[in-house]
């Protein structure tokens, strides 16, 4: 398989074009960009990161160069074409390569932006290499870009998110008597991956009190009679993530479990009917949050509503208090409120969402309900 994968005619021309823009509103002369899906999405390269210098180096004006090692080379034959090679030998300084590629300031320290994921390393070899710029977040260029989804990149959600749910309900048929959280984990994945999805993401199983913690690692504990379930996974699509949470019981559910269930789903529902172009995302937080708030349970609501998602299983933009990005249509997201009894249970109940013109299109179409198993 080539690391190089082949995208829509003119998707990346489109997406270097948006990012040139963007350093244009910025006054960003140069940006710098390591392996991460900041470079999958802007050359279709997917690359792990080592400690052998790979950059793409993109001037405002000139031509994007991907700077790597030189027996490399042939891993990325199938750049598109407006991405020139250019590599070094082991032996040579890598960042004085790098460093005379940039633009220079014309009068002024040059600002240079540096992507997120770009290893400190790097930074630090680039400044010990001479480099004088004045050192900008890449974000500042790259997030506003990534955030506005193709057709290509919202057809790949779709196809990421439909998976995820025929999984939920292979799941349901399933039965766990017996199972860890783990194995759960593990047919989880292998699910995941005979439908289509690649098995990327760790995937989350948590069973009865262990329900009660957001991000729990998955663990050896076997399931119990009376344990709620937290099955939260999603896997990709070209890359495009999915992300669903589901809440499962095993035998029949206590009364308390089913009252908190309802409210964290009607939160959701609620938050759902709020997506609109023009409505921040701080919004959408404070509209899920007041129904938890005004049902009693706001204190166990402890995290943000949601997260943008794509490339990134977590990317912009963020549904949390104080963000006051206006929705475009395009943006994608999860609604994931989430109410937690510390050594007792938790629930949640999380979904997709993509941004359209009048409103939004939930993309996990698979019923909200505990699901009973044996
Ligand atoms: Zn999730
Ligand atoms: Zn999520």
């Amino acid at each position: 398989m080539t690391p190089v994968e082949p995208l829509a005619a003119g998707e990346h021309a489109r997406r270097l074009a948006a990012t040139r823009t963007e350093m244009e509103r910025q006054d960003v002369d140069t940006l710098v960009v390591g392996p991460s899906t900041d470079l999958r999405y802007l050359t279709g390269f997917d690359v792990k990161p080592s400690e052998r210098l790979t950059v793409l180096v993109l001037p405002r004006d000139g031509a994007p160069r991907l700077v790597m090692p030189e027996f490399e080379l042939p891993t990325a034959a199938h750049l598109p074409d407006l991405v020139e090679r250019v590599g070094w030998k082991d032996g040579e300084d890598a960042s004085a390569v790098a460093c005379g590629l940039f633009a220079t300031g014309e009068g002024r320290p040059p600002r240079v932006a540096f992507s997120a994921q770009l290893h400190a390393r790097f930074l630090v070899g680039l400044l010990d290499a001479g480099l004088r710029a004045e050192l900008v977040d890449g974000d500042v260029v790259l997030a506003p870009v990534r955030v506005r989804k193709s057709p290509f990149e919202l057809d790949a959600l779709r196809r990421a998110s439909g998976v995820a749910d025929r999984v939920v309900e292979e799941l349901a048929a399933h039965g766990f008597r017996g199972a860890s959280e783990r194995d759960v984990v593990r047919t989880i994945q292998e699910l995941l991956a005979a439908h289509g999805n690649e098995p990327v993401g760790s995937g989350l199983a948590a069973f009865g009190e262990n329900s009660a913690s957001p991000h729990h690692h998955p663990s050896e504990r076997i399931l119990a009679a009376g344990d709620t379930v937290i099955l939260d996974f999603g896997g990709a699509s070209d890359g495009y993530r999915a992300d669903l949470t589901r809440m499962f019981q095993f035998g029949e559910p206590d009364p308390e479990v089913r009252r908190v269930h309802a409210i964290v789903d009607e939160a959701n529902q609620l938050a759902f009917e709020a997506v609109r172009p023009g409505v921040t995302a701080a919004e959408i937080d404070a509209v899920a949050r007041r129904h938890i708030d005004d049902s009693g349970l706001g204190e166990h609501f402890t995290h943000r509503t949601g997260h943008g998602i794509g490339l990134d299983v977590h990317e912009p933009p963020y549904i949390v208090a104080g963000n006051t990005t206006a929705l475009e249509p395009g943006m994608a997201f999860t609604i994931e409120p989430g109410v937690y009894f510390e050594g007792s249970f938790g629930v949640r109940v999380e979904d997709v969402f993509l941004v359209t013109d009048d409103g939004a299109e939930r993309l996990n179409t698979s019923s909200h309900a505990i699901r009973v198993v044996d």
